[in-house]
């Protein structure tokens, strides 16, 4: 009904405002009110599958830490946490080489919109002890985590604290909203949402008679696609990320569906783990686009080196999976539990499951990869070490 007034007052809709509208509007948005990430959700993520996932990727930090030479601090960022699964894994990580970590202050940074998703990471980071904090204060609420490492909440990337940092985002960029155009005879027309007048209240998509401000801007000159999609949040986004990396140190690493640059029509909607149309019902499906990393590479403005995309089953085995799940098995008592971690390894891995479409992509500083001159630089040379994950695993 928001959505229909909305339309009938002031015309049809970008379909990014729609998927603003349709996923975080503070009453009625999907994941501030229903959020239905996880097995009884609308949708599952890896991290929500496998213990391995997110332990793979708290080693990643930790080597990058390593390879910067265990600075004496370190923040990490995590947009969009969902149920907290992913960080809760890092932290076991953290806890476990707590020995390597000792003399490092670290701090938890989470950037969530959704009221009903922080609870329950709160919930499971810190078993439920937190203070909540006065509504416009930029960090709303604060607690320990379990394992005794602060833990801040904040509603936009922009009110986490500068400082050498460690930022990730797992299926976060594929719920940014994202404009879309189609070639037509008459040149580039932008895809809008409007009021179906054969069908009342039902929604359809409809072609923008003449060129919008937007078209003008996101549509590249050299573009030899019929249709694209283009995600200008997740542009802002991914400069702010490549700006702090130059300026502070640390890394982000970004983990999506997506492609690069290739793909079309990829807007889709889940509800209950089944496809759902998008225009149906807006507010109670999660909607989606794949993330086109070639635009967030163009996006960082070489302020940062970029690593990847790169396949999620290749960065994974890079990242040493098999062994892991060997051990993992090797410690597991019963076959339930062997089964279970067989298929969560399947899901992961297998190309035609989550294994090829899912991309791994980084942004490291650039004299991570490449000395500075010498002459700029009178320290003795350390040798640089490969980026974990990006390049395969070397076991000595
Ligand atoms: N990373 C988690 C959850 C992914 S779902 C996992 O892998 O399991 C997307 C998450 O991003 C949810 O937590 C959702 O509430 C949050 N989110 C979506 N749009 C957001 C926005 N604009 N700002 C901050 N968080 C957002």
């Amino acid at each position: 009904r928001h959505l229909l007034l909305k339309l009938r007052a002031s015309g049809p809709l970008t379909v990014a405002e729609y998927m603003r509208e349709a996923l975080t509007n503070p009453g009625q948005g999907y994941y501030t009110r229903r959020g239905g990430v996880g097995e009884s959700g609308d949708f599952i993520t890896s991290p929500e599958m496998s213990q391995v996932f997110g332990e793979l990727i708290g080693i990643w930090y930790i080597s990058e830490w390593m390879a910067a030479g265990k600075p004496k601090a370190f923040q990490l960022v995590e947009l969009g946490p969902g149920r907290g699964s992913l960080t809760d894994d890092i932290l076991r990580v953290f806890k476990q080489l707590a020995s390597l970590l000792s003399k490092c202050d670290i701090s938890i940074h989470l950037v969530e919109v959704s009221p009903r998703l922080s609870e329950i990471q709160a919930q499971m980071l810190t078993g439920g002890k937190v203070q909540s904090s006065p509504r416009d204060d930029a960090v709303y609420m604060k607690g320990i985590s379990k394992t005794g490492i602060p833990i801040s909440w904040y509603r936009d990337i922009q009110d986490v604290p500068q400082g050498y940092s460690f930022y990730l985002a797992h299926e976060f960029f594929d719920a940014l909203p994202i404009h879309k155009f189609q070639r037509t005879e008459k040149g580039w027309r932008e895809v809008l949402i409007d009021e179906d007048p054969e069908v009342p209240d039902q929604l359809r998509f409809v072609l923008a008679p003449s060129s919008t401000p937007a078209m003008q801007n996101f549509i590249q000159p050299e573009e030899t696609r019929e249709h694209v999609e283009v995600c200008p949040e997740a542009g802002v986004l991914i400069q702010r990320l490549a700006h702090r990396v130059e300026k502070d140190g640390g890394a982000a690493l970004i983990a999506d569906y997506g492609h690069d640059g290739t793909k079309t029509d990829t807007f889709r909607g889940f509800q209950n783990h089944k496809p759902h149309d998008v225009l149906k019902a807006p507010g109670t499906a999660d909607l989606t686009a794949d993330v086109d990393f070639s635009y967030l590479r163009k996006m960082t403005q070489g302020r940062t080196a970029t690593l990847g995309p790169i396949k999620q089953r290749e960065f994974l085995k890079n990242m040493g999976i098999d062994l892991r799940l060997q051990v993992l098995l090797q410690n597991s008592q019963d076959t339930a539990t062997q089964e279970q971690l067989h298929h969560s390894y399947d899901m992961l891995m297998n190309p035609k499951k989550m294994g090829d479409c899912f991309k791994f992509f980084a942004l490291v500083p650039h004299h991570r990869l490449t000395h500075p001159d010498q002459k700029d630089n009178p320290q003795p040379r350390v040798p640089l070490v490969p980026v974990a994950g990006f390049s395969e695993l070397s076991v000595k």
